[in-house]
């Protein structure tokens, strides 16, 4: 027994499933996850002392790399002076500042404490500043474990085959649309009939929880059009894309602006932060300025924020991205040429600093159904034997894969290398079942 698997026995008896969240769960491609004991740079290592390329970076907050000297020192200066006051401090205000600064809808946003709570209360503050109820999304796209929203989810829930949820009441998601990625024409359908009612459209403007899908042409204009003409608010569930796909997010690459945004990962540098915002009229309607309530407890935490801004102050250099997503190119280029070289079919996605690799026969991957179409065996024997190359990837065909600003040349190669072995382990298991 490895350590790994030692130690996966044991949570297994006081944590369900094993695991804190159902993504590090590798059920869905059988076997035991890998426990980690620690991160530095590109690279993770498990607790049996094994390295690995890192393609997970933590869901998506690693982009600067792991353990990055800055960020640690931040966050170590920040713990020396107090972990949580529950009063406001002044890198709460540089927060906010830099967030409005680089994020084109913020003119004012609040910090929370995770993505599922800033897509949570974005909602709330839609409904409360419209004074309607309905709420559209789309099928495949996950908003963290919000009620109204875990209607047709991504991430875990798709993975794990779970359209929506016990314990979710008929009732929270009466009010709860969805409707297919990319489908402009079905989102004018919906408008032309309860154009009056809907109080939001919520949106992840790349597709990252149903692996990663790029938005259509006209598919983000489109949703901003319906909303400006219903007097619907656009919001951008940014928790993924924020400082993942540029500077600006998905919204300064698309050049299309919400009403408002939701925050996490990234700006919060590793450690649990989310944050919303958008436009000042709207954003006055929350509490203590205006009547929508939301709270809590350790928001905007001394710890946190210090880690954010390191990580946000390394993230504006100039070139961050573009280097991040020339490595993100090269390595999904050097995917499909392995994949091609040994007779593998395999479409691939990439924006900025995400991809997504896909074990299906169509030339390429728009829609939830393309994605549905993906090969789910084949691309669990390929993840095992990625493991086996020393390379960590996500433990489900629908997650997307991130790559950081330290994935240099060594790391890159090194995952080629594994990827060509793990492609023509493919091959041989296919030949094998083909002859018998
Ligand atoms: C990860 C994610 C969330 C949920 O964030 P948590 O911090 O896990 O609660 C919400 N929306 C999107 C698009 C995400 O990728």
């Amino acid at each position: 027994m490895t350590e790994s698997e030692k130690l996966f026995e044991r949570a297994s008896h006081r944590i369900p499933g094993g695991v804190n969240s159902p993504a590090r769960s590798w059920r869905s491609v059988g076997g035991t996850p890998l426990f980690l004991e620690h991160a530095e740079g590109p690279y993770v290592w498990d607790a049996d002392g094994n390295r690995y390329v890192d393609y997970v970076g933590s869901f998506g907050p690693a982009i600067v790399g792991h353990a990055r000297g800055e960020v640690v020192t931040a966050v170590q200066s920040a713990a020396s002076k107090g972990l949580s006051f529950g009063a406001p401090t002044a890198n709460e205000n540089a927060m906010a500042e830099r967030l409005c600064d680089l994020v084109p809808s913020l003119d004012m946003v609040r910090l929370v404490n995770s993505g599922t709570e800033a897509a949570m209360s974005a909602i709330r503050l839609a409904r409360g500043a419209t004074g309607r109820n309905k709420v559209v999304k789309f099928t495949g796209c996950y908003h963290g474990h919000v009620d109204a929203l875990l209607v047709q989810a991504g991430s875990g829930a798709l993975t794990h085959g779970i359209p929506g949820s016990p314990g979710v009441p008929e009732s929270v998601v009466a009010d709860t649309i969805s409707l297919p990625y990319n489908d402009i024409s079905a989102a004018f359908d919906v408008f032309t009939e309860y154009g009056d009612e809907i109080a939001c459209v919520m949106v992840e403007p790349v597709a990252g929880n149903m692996n990663c899908v790029p938005p259509a042409m006209g598919f983000l204009e489109g949703l901003r059009d319906l909303c400006s003409d219903h007097g619907a608010l656009l919001i951008f569930d940014e928790v993924m894309t924020g400082f993942r796909v540029g500077l600006h997010g998905a919204q300064g690459r698309y050049g299309v602006t919400p009403d408002l945004t939701a925050l996490g990962k990234v700006i919060g540098g590793g450690l649990p932060v989310g944050a919303f915002g958008g436009r000042r009229d709207i954003m006055e309607h929350l509490s203590p300025q205006g009547p929508v309530y939301q709270a809590g407890t350790l928001s905007g935490n001394p710890l946190a924020t210090a880690a954010g801004l390191a990580t946000l102050e390394i993230v504006s250099q100039p070139g961050f991205y573009e280097a991040v997503e020339a490595t993100t190119e090269r390595l999904v280029t050097g995917m499909r040429e392995r994949a091609e070289a040994a007779g593998v079919p395999l479409a691939t996605n990439h924006v900025g600093g995400m991809f997504g690799l896909f074990f299906t026969d169509r030339p390429a991957v728009r829609t939830f159904e393309d994605v549905q179409s993906c090969d789910t065996d084949r691309f669990a024997r390929f993840f095992h034997a990625m493991v086996a190359g020393g390379v960590y990837m996500a433990p489900s065909a629908f997650e997307a894969g991130f790559v950081s600003a330290m994935h240099d040349d060594t790391a890159i190669e090194a995952t080629l290398d594994a990827a060509t072995d793990a492609f023509a382990s493919l091959n041989a298991t296919t030949e094998a079942a083909r002859h018998g």
